[in-house]
Parts: structure tokens; sequence; C-alpha cells
């Protein structure tokens, strides 16, 4: 497909060649000139006021005859035969688009005497379970787990396929779509459907999250994306937890790959992981100095919980990287979230979208924070802080 151009219509005033981000509109002599590179988003369609450009009608949802009846699938990531809780947040999401389209939802777990993993997956919303069982499976490697689930997308036809965006999916599923020689949209934050056509609109952050681009895969079968872990909620009420599983055996893992497992390195963690914390304190640039965090950390172990941290904050050195909450940090969704002196950027409500409950801590009243808290606290952190501790440990005596 390409930008459609009615030279008739075009007087050469250049505005198109001023709005193209991508550099490819050249004005040569009395005409215009579109080069290679052309993504066609558009930019140069909106500016032209003689309606001489204008974009493509996207093509129907697939050249292949009939969509593929596989239903819904979601990638089951596990790890030394424990799921990944994204795992279980897409099941849920997979459950939502589903009864739109009136199709059913499988789950594809990968592994090495990984079986019992399946009720799991049945109660966080599968009807179905293919499982593929095999020694080269046992541990993540990124060849034997693309040919497996290339392989079983191919032989039975899913429509959707959702996979976590997490460093095993961000490994791997990149090359699954290529294999299924189809799309894919990585770190998508919204899914929605258009039924008619039967197509899903993945949405994700763009262009340093200024803005929000949806995405469609409207040509080639399975529409495939990924997103973070957080995002999405499992099933408030579990299903039963029974379905159908289908054993796999798979032909793609004979040959050996060029890339063996050699080991496991766990990563040191003091404390509670983010992504699964119930509760986290997060502080901002009002702590003014690393040595406040100490107060965060009371506070976070007095209810059981993680410290997290802005940008403004890692940037400053005094929290490491790994505590950024935010569109380039982690995603989270805790049952409590306490935002202490931060403003509430865009970019760090990004991540915290899906808390159930937000409490804010900041002097200004007018902090963009207050809009999102469930309670704001106006006042100073420093007296703030201290005295929320002092009166849970009294409560505690
Ligand atoms: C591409 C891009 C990606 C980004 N990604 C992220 C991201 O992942 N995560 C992220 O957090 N940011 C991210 N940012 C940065 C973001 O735009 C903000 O700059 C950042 O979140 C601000 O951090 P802050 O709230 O700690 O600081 P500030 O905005 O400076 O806010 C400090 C707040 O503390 C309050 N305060 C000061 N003193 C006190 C006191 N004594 N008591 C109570 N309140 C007090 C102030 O009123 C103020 O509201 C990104 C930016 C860009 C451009």
């Amino acid at each position: 497909m390409s930008l459609i151009f009615s030279a008739d219509k075009c007087t050469l005033c250049g505005a198109c060649v001023d709005a193209c981000p991508f550099g490819v509109l050249s004005l040569e002599g009395e005409r215009l000139s579109i080069g290679e590179g052309c993504t066609l988003c558009g930019a140069c369609v909106e500016v032209c006021e003689a309606e001489a450009l204008a974009l493509p009608e996207a093509e129907g949802p697939s050249p292949r005859p009939g969509v593929p009846l596989g239903g819904i699938w979601v990638f089951a990531e596990q790890r030394q035969g424990r799921l990944a809780p994204v795992a279980l947040e897409l099941l849920g999401e997979a459950r939502r688009l589903a009864a739109e389209l009136s199709v059913p939802v499988a789950a594809v777990l990968l592994g090495d005497r990984v079986a019992h993993l399946a009720p799991e997956l049945f109660r966080a919303g599968a009807d179905k379970v293919y499982l593929a069982e095999h020694p080269a499976l046992a541990e993540f490697v990124e060849g034997p787990y693309a040919a497996a689930l290339t392989e079983i997308a191919a032989r039975f036809g899913p429509e959707i396929l959702l996979a976590g965006a997490t460093y095993v999916g961000r490994a791997f599923i990149p090359q699954v779509a290529a294999g299924l020689r189809t799309g894919l949209t990585a770190d998508c934050t919204a899914f929605a459907l258009d039924p008619e056509r039967r197509l899903l609109l993945q949405t994700r952050p763009a262009f340093g999250g200024n803005i929000m681009a949806t995405i469609i895969t409207p040509r080639t079968y399975p529409q495939m994306a990924t997103a973070r872990p957080g995002v999405f909620k499992r099933l408030a009420d579990p299903c039963p937890g029974e379905g159908e599983v289908v054993r796999v055996e798979l032909g793609s893992l004979t040959a050996a790959g060029p890339c063996t497992f050699v080991g496991t390195v766990e990563e040191i963690r003091e404390r509670l992981p983010l992504a699964e914390a119930e509760v986290i304190v997060a502080g901002g640039r009002g702590l003014k100095e690393a040595k406040h965090f100490r107060m965060l950390e009371d506070l976070a172990e007095l209810l059981g919980g993680a410290v997290g941290a802005t940008r403004a904050a890692v940037d400053a050195g005094w929290i490491p990287y790994a505590h950024q909450i935010g569109q380039t940090g982690k995603t989270v969704a805790p049952k409590l979230y306490i935002a202490v002196g931060i403003s509430g950027a865009i970019q760090h409500l990004a991540g915290i979208q899906s808390s159930d409950f937000i409490v804010a801590i900041n002097k200004d009243p007018e902090a963009p924070i207050f809009k999102v808290a469930d309670i704001g606290l106006v006042g100073d952190l420093f007296e703030i802080v201290p005295a929320l501790i002092a009166a849970i440990r009294r409560e505690r005596e």
C-alpha cells in the first residue's frame, strides 16, 4: 500500500514536505516526489489543504479465506513450575475480548513436567490448554521456545495471540511473529475490538509517551501483541479449574539449536519485587535527599510493602533504577499506592494506573497527583510521613 497522490490537485505549497516526520517527501521541480520509507503515518494528509494526498483504504482483515478458528491465545509463561502473574492477567483480558467475539480462550504452556499448572490456567480464564512438554523446554532458551510456539500456532490457528512483555516475552515473541509472518505490537497498555472487521485494536504509548497509538494487524493472523505485567486485571471471579488439555507432540525440537542452557543466576533481591507488592510507598523529588528514602522504607516495612520511586529520584541517584515506576520504569498494580512528594507527571501515572487505591502526600494543592488520588494529604511530607509511621506503630503496640 502506498500514499495516494493526485498531481492535478497539488498546489506545490510544500506543507506536506515540512510535515513529513520521515523526510521522504520532496519537491522536484513541478512535482512532488514520494521517496522510500513512507510509513503511511498521515501527517502529510492532515496538512494538505488542496486534498491532493490521501491514505489508501485499509484492506480487509485477511487475504486468507476465513478467520482462524483457534480463538484467543495467551502464552502461559512459567519459570521453575510457577506461572508468571502476567499470564494470569492476560487470561482475564482474553476472557473479556473472547466474550465480544464469541470465541474460546486458550493458554499455551511450554516446559518440562508443567502439566500441574493447567488447573490454574483454567481458573484464570482458559477454556483449553495446549501443553507441550519436552526436556528442551525445561529452561527458557529462545530458539526452542520460538520453534515450539510457532509450530503450535501454525497447527491450531489462533485468531489473536497475547504474551507478557517480560524478559522472556520480549526475547522470543518477535521470532514467533516473524515465523508466522504476521505483525506484533509490543508493550500494549489497552486492547479493544472492532467486532465488524474482527480487528484487535492494540494501544500503546508512542513518541516518548506523548501520544497513544492504536495499531491494527489487518491482513495477517494471528494478531499478536505483548503487554507489560500489571496493566491488565486478573478475573475477579475465578472460573472452574477444569477444561481441555491438548497435549502437543512437537516436531520442531529435534535438531539442536545454536544456544545451550548453562545455568540460572538468581538476582539478589533484598525486598519484595514491585510487580508483586500489594502495598507500594513511592517517593519523588520532594524527598530532597537520598537518606529520606529510609523513612519510606520504614513505612513500607510496617505495611508489608515495597518502595518505589519516580524517575526524578532515580536520576538524582537516591535509589536504584529497579525501583523506578512509570513509562520507562515498572508498571505496578498494588492494592495501595502511597505517593510521597510526587507531582504526578503523566509518565509516572502511566505506571500506576492499575492501582486500586492511591494516597498522595504533597505540599502543593495543585499537584496533578491529586487528580488521580483517592485520598490527598496536602502538607509537608516530613511531618506527615513520620506522624503516619508513629501512628501505625502506636496502633500495633
Ligand atoms: C520520555 C520520558 C519518560 C519518563 N519516564 C518516567 C517514568 O518512568 N517515571 C517517572 O516517574 N517519571 C518519568 N519521566 C519524568 C516525568 O516527566 C517527571 O519529570 C517525574 O515523574 C517527576 O518526578 P517527581 O514527581 O519526583 O518530581 P517533581 O515533578 O519535581 O515533583 C516533586 C513534588 O514534590 C512536592 N514536594 C516538594 N517538597 C515537598 C514536601 N516537603 N512535602 C510534600 N511535598 C513536597 C512538590 O510539590 C512536587 O509536586 C519521564 C519523562 C520523559 C520525558
